[in-house]
């Protein structure tokens, strides 16, 4: 026979089997952090199996996460039930067992916290490149992946809130680079224990923060807590907030994102976009706007070429420029590296590059007919040699060039466009046999320019800026580069060392045989080069 009271007991039972099925380990603690109650394999954090009762359990966290634990119980009344949040135990022998934490508070329980616990393996924990492992936060990169899938693929509401945070700077001039440790810290268990998952919280900026998360008020309460946890250093959070809605594809979400945490980081408090639609709408409109100015800019050959020396590194004479482009828009000088990204973004960067050769190759013959004589190199895109579209037009303009194609140097940039290898390749050919020599820029950067570097047939490689940085570090080995500029030698390829900015890497690259160098040490690009 069954009565109530067995009931009462079968019910109970059938919850504490939930429990465990979904923790292992389950405290309840008061309001300084007193253990009242454990249950399950609790002993798994205690010292020798004892237990953890009536002891402080803030004396069981790993130091780097008692923020986290902290940041919980000052968050669980307005939240109501927080989790998972990643959280980190020191063991007695000095093992450090990673956890997934779980909180809530019950009303009317005089702020007793329970906290149940899962085993969380440690390489989800551990930095996989998207974490930064000092704040457990996310990167750029990483938080803008997160937010773009959460944001295109939601149920209830969402919102990523961006938040600036001013004075962590001047808490770092004014206490030292430790204190600002902590307070970045600090602020990072807020922003992931305040949002939507426990983890769904980046570092964007210098100064700049983003969090995933379900209500709209939570933006407000998370720049209040923010900036009551850096009284000290006088914190003064700025937040925008916008709300996930309808269905944009991933791209463009991702797109949108991007466009509003730019806006954001250039000007906090102008940043009033309310929704991903709508945010996506103004970037449409801007876009627009930009393929108009860019398409005159082409039409009209206004903007400017800037000439760099590229040098010999055994006789210090200038062997060509490399022609950089430069543009003002609204009056402003713009980074060509954002203008010339943006037109392969948007598809006109064929136009734009027919548009370069034609105003280079006009410069080149103008200069000849004033009795001088300069060499170039001139940027092509691997989406201008691909295009179906432009390639005809770019070979009439080459190949009725020939009077003047030995002071021309094609440099490939974007290679990894390419996917009709044949076809560039005779393309190529058609230039060499005009006259045209061919340059593969950012060589040693991605697997394929080795490829290039046969098929290709090419007169110069370029050597990556990166290899050359690298060159004053206590670490740095030459051997990969030795091993590019070998295999040029053997393939009878000369070379061009980038970014050179100091005498020791000059002579460093011309120990390693490397032929041309080309930086701000040798000169930096300017409007009118040196000719012969
Ligand atoms: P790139 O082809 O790798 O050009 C070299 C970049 O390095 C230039 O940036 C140059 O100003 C910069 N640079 C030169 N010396 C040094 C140095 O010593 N240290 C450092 N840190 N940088 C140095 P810039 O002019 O801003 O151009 C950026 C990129 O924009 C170029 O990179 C190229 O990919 C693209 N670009 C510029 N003009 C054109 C163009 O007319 N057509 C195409 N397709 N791309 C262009
Ligand atoms: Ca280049």
């Amino acid at each position: 026979m069954s009565g109530p009271n067995d009931d009462i007991k079968k019910e109970r039972e059938r919850f504490v089997a939930f429990a465990f099925a979904a923790a292992e380990i389950f405290l309840e603690i008061d309001a300084l952090g007193q253990v009242l109650f454990e249950s399950g394999a609790a002993d798994k954090l205690s010292s020798n199996g004892r237990s953890l009762l009536g002891t402080p359990l803030f004396d069981r966290v790993y130091s780097e996460d008692s923020d986290i634990l902290m940041a919980l119980m000052d968050h669980l009344d307005y939240k109501g039930r927080i989790g998972p949040m990643p959280i980190r135990f020191k063991l007695d022998d000095g093992d450090i067992v990673a956890l997934r934490l779980f909180g809530l508070r019950m009303p009317g329980r005089e702020k007793r916290t329970f906290l149940s616990l899962r085993s969380a393996p440690l390489s989800s924990l551990a930095d996989s490149g998207a974490t930064d492992t000092a704040t457990g936060l996310l990167t750029r990169d990483g938080f803008m992946e997160l937010a773009a899938k959460t944001m295109q693929n939601f149920d209830g509401p969402l919102f990523m809130t961006a938040i600036s945070i001013e004075g962590i700077q001047e808490s770092r001039k004014k206490f030292g680079s430790r204190h600002a440790e902590r307070l970045l810290k600090r602020i990072s268990a807020h922003l992931k224990t305040l949002s939507a998952d426990g983890m769904s919280a980046g570092q964007i900026g210098e100064s700049e923060f983003a969090f995933l998360h379900r209500q709209k008020g939570d933006a407000d309460y998370a720049s209040k807590s923010i900036e009551d946890a850096g009284k000290d250093s006088d914190l003064k959070a700025v937040a925008a907030t916008i709300a996930a809605d309808q269905d944009l594809g991933e791209g463009e979400v991702i797109r949108t994102l991007t466009y509003v945490l730019s806006k954001f980081c250039e000007n906090p408090d102008g940043c009033t976009f309310t929704s991903v639609a709508d945010a996506y709408d103004i970037m449409a409109g801007e876009t627009q706007k930009r393929v108009n100015t860019m398409r005159h800019m082409i039409e009209t050959g206004s903007f400017k070429m800037a000439f760099q020396p590229v040098v010999s590194l055994q006789t210090g004479d200038i062997h060509h420029h490399e022609v950089l482009s430069r543009f003002t828009i609204d009056g402003r000088e713009e980074s060509p590296q954002n203008i010339i990204r943006f037109a392969e973004d948007v598809g006109i960067i064929e136009e734009f590059d027919l548009s370069l050769c034609v105003k280079a190759i006009d410069y080149i013959r103008k200069m000849r007919r004033l009795g001088s004589h300069v060499d170039v190199s001139l940027n092509l895109s691997g989406r201008t040699l691909e295009s179906g579209r432009l390639r005809d037009a770019l070979a009439d303009i080459l190949i009725g060039a020939q009077d003047i194609s030995r002071s021309i140097v094609l440099e490939l940039t974007e290679t990894k466009a390419i996917e009709d290898f044949e076809r560039v390749q005779k393309l190529l050919a058609e230039f060499k046999t005009s006259g045209f020599q061919i340059c593969l820029d950012d060589f040693g950067v991605g697997a394929a320019g080795y490829q290039y570097l046969r098929a290709f047939d090419v007169d110069m490689v370029k050597i990556s800026g990166e290899y050359v940085r690298e060159m004053g570090e206590a670490t740095y080995r030459p051997t990969f580069l030795l091993s590019m500029v070998r295999l040029c030698d053997d393939l009878g390829v000369k070379t061009v060392g980038e970014h050179v900015e100091t005498r020791f890497q000059a002579d460093f690259l011309k120990s390693l045989g490397v032929k041309y160098g080309q930086g701000y040490y040798f000169g930096r690009p300017t409007f009118s080069p040196k000719v012969s």
